[in-house]
């Protein structure tokens, strides 16, 4: 296998190498515990860092500092344009450490360095870009109001939107920097304070970037890390009554304990939750278009993405081009760490992922489903395990009904477009889907039809800070990108004069 290693930064190496505290009030501090836990380098199974592991009581020290901020206006009461101005001041100091940012992210999560300098970083800093600008175009509305009372009187009325308050921010560890910053950057545009906690496995980033966001001029206790090894923190922080947000992505089963546990304070929730996400290639879809397709929309970050295409519904004609091509173009994969230039399957996040993906594949072949391709767990410390294709019949393998959350695509043959709808519906989730066709009339009848937040023609998984995205049905509440987005960190306060 031929490699093209990237030398590692030595900005790099020193960050990774440092012991790391949690970030409250603008300093980086050791947990009340004095605890730590080791992050890994998922290429090689090694320690790669050490993080404070923090509980419940940092989370009250945390929150009370965004409290703290949050009422003394050190922030929300900023004109907008000079917060718009701190935030784009942090594009370009996230700018000037792409390059460093992206390397962190691949060493820890494991990711390809071209997803993370791409998406990571390159896609962060453009959502961060549109995001600081919203900072500045925040509006409520002037309303005709009928008040018919005292007789005679006249009214105006006007909504404004105010920041929400104290934001809990909750990450996963598929994109640990992008989903930190669609949630911390609309948060602070709308003037709100922010404790975010990282994924356990996957806390780097976020905690540099914490440091990145001081440097700009966020001031302390604006933005606040806990880090912490297990659901502890995110208990405390989901549970504290000063949290006015609560902005979640993650599974659907924590998600539903984020929720119970919101209702109790009333705390506003956005939940970006899990999917299991169809793809449909109808006869006439262009077929290699379709195959390209496959690989990004399944493939991608090894599957470890929300909106990931995991189960294809080609219509008869098609299916068996569909189920060779993509074969032939999965055997012409190279494996390798992420910091390998050259390889295109890097490892999963975590030893336990991969256990829960590789058991997934033995009982798909329990169930009946067929396995084409791949699929195999190369002996290697690292967290590696090759992309599966299976072939089923029917819609009852566990391959179809759960979230693997990794590189493992089902393709279910189907004769009639009504069968595709009702089996790709056929899932408590509704997060995204795809459509493959050079039918217009067909498409457009057919969107209508797709129970998904999101429903891409012709392509599968491109997303953009301008088009809402979250989930249908059990994949969420809410939505983030856009205007949606930033509304979601603000209450909408309805004033009415009488004159
Ligand atoms: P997870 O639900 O296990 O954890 C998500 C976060 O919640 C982590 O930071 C975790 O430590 C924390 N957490 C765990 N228990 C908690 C509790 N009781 N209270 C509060 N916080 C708690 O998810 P994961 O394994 O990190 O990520 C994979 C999941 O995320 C998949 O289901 C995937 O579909 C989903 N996801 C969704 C989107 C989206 O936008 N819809 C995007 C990325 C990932």
């Amino acid at each position: 296998m031929t490699q093209d290693l990237v030398s590692v930064l030595e900005e790099v190496d020193a960050f990774v190498q440092r012991r790391h505290g949690l970030f409250i009030d603008g300093r980086s501090v050791p947990g009340l515990a004095g605890r730590y836990y080791d992050v890994f380098n998922p290429a090689t199974g090694l320690a790669l860092s050490q993080v404070a592991d923090g509980d419940a009581g940092d989370v009250d020290l945390a929150v009370a500092s965004a409290h703290r901020a949050f009422v003394s206006g050190v922030w929300s009461g900023l004109r907008p344009a000079d917060r718009e101005r701190i935030l784009l001041r942090l594009v370009s100091i996230i700018e000037q450490h792409a390059e460093a940012l992206a390397q962190i992210e691949t060493l820890n999560q494991g990711k390809s360095i071209h997803l993370s300098r791409a998406i990571e970083v390159g896609a962060s800093i453009e959502y961060a870009r549109y995001m600081a600008g919203w900072s500045t175009k925040l509006t409520g509305e002037t309303l005709d109001v009928s008040i018919p009372v005292p007789p005679g009187s006249r009214y105006t009325a006007y909504t404004r939107r105010e920041p929400i308050g104290v934001v809990a921010a909750i990450v996963p560890w598929n994109f640990p920097l992008m989903i930190a910053v669609w949630k911390l950057i609309p948060a602070l545009a709308a003037g709100c304070t922010v404790v975010l906690k990282p994924a356990p496995e996957t806390p780097l980033t976020a905690l540099r970037l914490a440091e990145l966001a001081l440097e700009a001029g966020v001031p302390p206790g604006v933005f606040n890390i806990v880090a912490g090894a297990d659901a502890a923190v995110g208990q405390a922080l989901v549970a504290s009554s000063l949290v006015r947000k609560i902005s979640f992505t993650g599974s659907t089963s924590v998600g539903k304990h984020v929720g119970r546990a919101a209702i109790e304070n009333m705390t506003r929730i956005t939940l970006e939750l899990g999917g299991k996400n169809p793809m449909i290639v109808l006869d006439d879809a262009d077929v290699d278009k379709a195959i390209g397709g496959v690989m990004m929309g399944a493939f991608l970050n090894q599957g470890q993405v929300c909106a990931a295409a995991s189960r294809l519904y080609v219509q008869r004609k098609r299916f068996d081009a569909v189920v060779e091509g993509v074969s032939a173009a999965m055997r012409e994969l190279t494996l390798g760490p992420g910091m390998d230039q050259a390889a295109q399957v890097t490892p999963l996040v975590s030893k336990r992922h991969r256990q829960s993906v590789s058991r997934y594949i033995t009982s798909g072949q329990h169930d009946g489903a067929k396995l084409v391709c791949g699929g195999a767990m190369p002996e290697s410390p690292g967290y590696f395990i090759e992309p599966a294709l299976f072939v089923a019949q029917s819609s009852e393998s566990t391959l179809i009904r759960d979230e693997i959350f990794g590189p493992v695509v089902v393709v279910v043959p189907f004769d009639d477009v009504d069968t595709a709808v009702r089996l790709a519906n056929d899932t408590p989730y509704g997060l995204a889907a795809s459509l493959w066709t050079n039918d217009l009339s067909m498409a457009m009848n057919l969107v209508p039809r797709i129970e998904a937040g999101t429903v891409w023609i012709n392509s599968h998984v491109p997303v953009d800070p301008n088009l809402p995205f979250g989930g249908y049905k059990q994949s969420g509440i809410g939505r983030e990108f856009g205007r949606y987005a930033v509304e979601g960190f603000t209450e909408l306060k309805s004033v009415c004069i009488a004159h």
